[in-house]
């Protein structure tokens, strides 16, 4: 890299990172920055617990949006590099104080670390120096409060990094990190919450939704696909979404088992699904959008009966979450706008009046022998449509 050039500097959070896991952890947060925000590999670069990148400044607003969505990713800004030297650090300081004041900044402060202990001035004295050199050339004020702009100096090994203004990534770990989920998702405003929240854990996640035409539209297939296309843009690669055909099990059941036991039933044939699944794709466990006590199905009673339709691990991470806490993800994450369509999923069709919140266990199995377990299941995994979605390259379309 040339010196006083622009380039990207990119911060995370190594809390709790060691050895291998440190490694691994910084090798794939440097491949998805390449792979989500276009970079070539060979220009990003990993010194000293930062990750440095080459830009052209044409795709800055386009880099820095996909940025946003790289889990791993605590913080990142534009930086000038420059040498070792007071005199050039002054002068860059001051040229962005100047651009700054003509942007209506009145207010500042200097922030400055120092790792490297050669340097002739300390950090102290830096921001001593710097700060009455901006107050009087750029003509503005300190303010080490509530500064309108706080010019952060780096002074590290290799460089000089003088940067304001730093954007939040959305933190958490790279998707990926810690092996993957199949997650349950319908059209409601919880499953694409309870996805971000396993993204942002390092787990990346596939989706699956039990579709029942006729009774469920196309219009309810496609709020899930346009869902699926916006949690896409987190999960790096690509999502996938597989849509059993599950309406043979749903007429079965409503001609077979008391109405009062629907909820529970049929949420166990959707983990025993997911499960074929599981096996056939390799996927760690399953999730879903739970969480305790909103509804019938969410019983610990409940949700202890759905859970023993398979040996399979379920992960349920809204459990404690209230649902103003899930909206207000929802709205930030931007599928809230999308959950709240009137399109219903098949659990609300066939949502019994009174629904049981304690199904025993051999009253389910009693009720399950009546139907044809095996071939309703094959015929949902031989009827099930497979897409694949990228949030990047799919244009998102609401219908
Ligand atoms: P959501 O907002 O995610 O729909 P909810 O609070 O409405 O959740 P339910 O409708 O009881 O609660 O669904 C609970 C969970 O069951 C969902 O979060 C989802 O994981 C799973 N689920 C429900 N319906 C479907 C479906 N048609 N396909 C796949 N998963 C489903
Ligand atoms: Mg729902």
């Amino acid at each position: 890299m040339q010196e006083s050039e622009k380039i990207l500097m990119i911060g995370y959070d190594e809390i709790g990172l060691k050895g291998n896991n440190r490694r691994d952890f910084i090798n794939r947060l440097i491949s998805h920055i390449s792979h989500a925000a276009h970079i070539p590999q060979k220009d990003l670069e990993h010194r000293q617990g930062r990750i440095y990148g080459n830009f052209s400044q044409e795709r800055k607003p386009e880099i820095f949006n996909r940025l946003t969505k790289i889990f791993g990713i605590k913080w990142f800004s534009e930086a000038e590099l420059l040498p070792h030297s007071y005199e050039q650090l002054q002068e860059a300081a001051l040229k962005a104080a100047k651009v700054k004041k003509k942007q209506g900044a009145e207010t500042f402060k200097i922030e400055t670390r120092r790792s490297n202990k050669d340097f002739e001035l300390n950090s102290r004295q830096i921001n001593v120096q710097l700060g009455d050199e901006v107050r009087i050339n750029a003509e503005m004020q300190v303010d080490v409060h509530t500064p309108d702009v706080t010019f952060f100096v780096e002074v590290r090994r290799d460089h000089i990094y003088l940067y304001t203004d730093p954007h939040d990534g959305p933190g958490g770990l790279p998707v990926g990190s810690n092996g993957s989920v199949l997650l349950l998702i319908s059209g409601g405003i919880d499953s694409p919450v309870a996805a971000w929240h396993l993204m942002k854990r390092g787990l990346a996640v596939d989706c699956v939704y039990f579709h029942s035409p006729p009774y469920t539209g196309e219009k309810a297939l496609e709020k899930v696909r346009n869902l699926v296309r916006v949690l896409s843009q987190w999960n790096i690669e690509s999502m996938q979404l597989f849509v059993p055909y599950f309406t043979g099990i749903q007429e079965q059941m409503v001609e077979e088992m008391p109405e009062s036991i629907w909820t529970v039933a049929q949420r166990r044939y959707m983990h025993r699904i997911a499960d074929r699944l599981l096996e056939r794709e390799s996927y760690h466990g399953l999730a879903t959008g739970d969480s305790v006590g909103q509804v019938a199905s969410q019983t610990l009673e409940n949700l202890q009966q759905i859970d023993q339709s398979t040996d399979t691990l379920v992960l349920r991470p809204l459990t404690g979450f209230d649902k103003d806490e899930i909206i207000s993800i929802a709205k930030e994450i931007g599928s809230f706008e999308i959950s709240i369509q009137p399109y219903e999923d098949c659990c609300v069709l066939f949502a019994p009046g009174n629904p049981s919140t304690r199904v025993k266990g051999d009253r389910l199995a009693y009720e399950e022998r009546k139907l044809d377990d095996d071939a309703l299941i094959e015929e949902a995994l031989t009827r099930m449509q497979v897409e694949n979605y990228s949030g990047y390259k799919d244009q998102y379309e609401m219908s």
